[in-house]
């Protein structure tokens, strides 16, 4: 930090202000997590000066005997913490691992047979109507995924999101009664719809998936079934989703983030079978552009780490304490959704107590305690303000809090909100604002000195 701050004092300075933000705030971003020393280190070295667009053998530029080699050695730790038949570790984060993937099953489940039908190789041997007609073959297929007020990712095919044009989007959501997965009703859809691709995963659903009662419906309909583990590749590695929710064995397609529960540097990845080996090892420099050799070398420091036995305590305790927290919100009076949780995240439903999503976060951040707002099934609040809150410990879990801390927390975020008002709106007094809001002053220091 010295040195950056010899030339950018701006730059340590807004690093040291983060740090006393992280120290002083309790961190239940579902989201995030604290990666560890060695695997922070690693990240800042001097591998990020190389080039290696390409694969471990096979780039498109001369150097790369070392970063090959850490390369091989972060697929190589992936594949055996998760099992997987091939791992690319390329990927620059989440975003970029559902592109890959999304394009490497195009690739092999569309293109690559139209190529045969043709007699060809090589997509520039195409005539321009053979072209025309795979590019519309290619843009036409279906994606259907978890609906994003249900729970599901941007990536999955959300309106604004590059994933949308690409596919013809579907969504299937939870049950409007229940708040879980309807199986029966996804199986439905696939049957009709019969999507290209059939995905799975979330950022904000509580529950267990059941990934073999997925792949069956999947095989049913013809499709790809595809899990982006982003939020829960940590309970995977660590052997808390095993059997039936494990996605691993089920899926023909794995994507995720390394930096939520798995706990290691800020990336992504694409786990697979070997049939989609080929054209995911093609995805640099088609899809993603040339690699960073110091994040990489940072995975594989942090799938070393998953694969301590001492990670699959940590993974068994982020649930012990989503549950524990989720148990004392509910204790205290706050709707939980589908009444608890069975992984290192859980939802609250803020819209009874009269204020948005929005105030809720904002309260609470107040009040020294960092989440974020989320869409509720259903929302009436829609993306911005939302009605709900997403919960998740496994940042706490990382410092080493437990079934103590978690029933405080829950009660100290149960007096933050109940004491929280919703401000009248500045354009319109008669009405309420969804965004400002006040907090009873006692309360506020109660919970600040609590968290303290
Ligand atoms: N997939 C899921 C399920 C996510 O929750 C996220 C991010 O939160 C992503 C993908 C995207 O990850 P990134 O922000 O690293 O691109």
């Amino acid at each position: 930090l010295q040195e950056c701050a010899s030339v950018t004092p701006e730059i340590a300075t807004s690093v040291v202000r983060e740090l006393e933000n992280q120290r002083t705030r309790v961190k239940l971003i579902a989201s995030e997590n604290y990666c560890s020393l060695p695997v922070q280190l690693t990240m800042g070295n001097l591998l990020t000066d190389k080039y290696a667009e390409g694969m471990p053998n096979h780039r498109f530029y001369a150097g790369n005997e070392n970063v090959d080699a850490v390369e091989m050695l972060a697929a190589e730790e992936a594949r055996k913490i998760f099992g997987a038949e091939y791992a690319n570790v390329q990927p620059h984060c989440g975003a970029d691992a559902n592109l890959l993937a999304y394009w490497a099953i195009l690739t092999t489940r569309i293109e690559t047979p139209a190529l045969e039908k043709y007699g060809q190789t090589n997509l520039y041997k195409l005539t321009d109507d053979q072209w025309n007609e795979l590019k519309q073959d290619l843009g036409n297929q279906r994606l259907l995924g978890l609906d994003y007020y249900s729970g599901g990712h941007l990536t999955h095919g959300y309106r604004y999101n590059v994933s949308s044009r690409m596919f013809d989007v579907h969504g299937y959501t939870v049950n409007r009664d229940t708040g879980v997965l309807d199986y029966d009703e996804i199986e439905r859809q696939a049957l009709e719809l019969k999507p290209l691709i059939l995905l799975a995963g979330y950022s904000a659903y509580p529950r267990k998936i059941n990934f073999k009662r997925m792949r069956e419906i999947a095989d049913k309909a013809g499709a790809v079934f595809m899990v982006d583990m982003a939020h829960f590749a940590g309970l995977v590695a660590g052997k808390v989703f095993t059997g039936e929710f494990d996605p691993i064995p089920h899926a023909h397609v794995v994507t995720t983030t390394t930096h939520k529960t798995l706990r290691g540097p800020r990336a992504g990845m694409v786990l697979s079978t070997a049939e989609f080996a080929d054209a995911l090892d093609k995805g640099c420099p088609l899809v993603m552009g040339g690699p960073l050799p110091h994040v990489i070398a940072a995975k594989a420091v942090a799938f070393r780490e998953a694969g301590k036995p001492e990670f699959k305590d940590y993974a068994k305790k982020i649930v012990d304490n989503s549950q524990a927290l989720a148990a004392a919100c509910i204790k205290n009076g706050l709707e939980v959704l589908t009444g608890g949780t069975d992984n290192h995240l859980f939802l609250v439903n803020v819209r009874s107590l009269g204020i948005t999503g929005r105030q809720a976060e904002s309260a609470l951040h107040e009040s020294h305690i960092t989440l974020n707002r989320n869409s509720l099934p259903f929302d009436p609040n829609g993306p911005w303000y939302t009605s709900g809150l997403r919960i998740g410990t496994a940042a706490v879990t990382t410092l080493g809090m437990g079934k103590a801390e978690m029933e405080e927390l829950g009660a100290i975020i149960a007096l933050v909100l109940k004491s929280t008002v919703p401000a009248p709106d500045p354009k319109d007094p008669a009405k309420h604002s969804k965004a400002k809001y006040t907090i009873d002053g006692a309360a506020k220091t109660e919970a600040h000195s609590r968290i303290e």
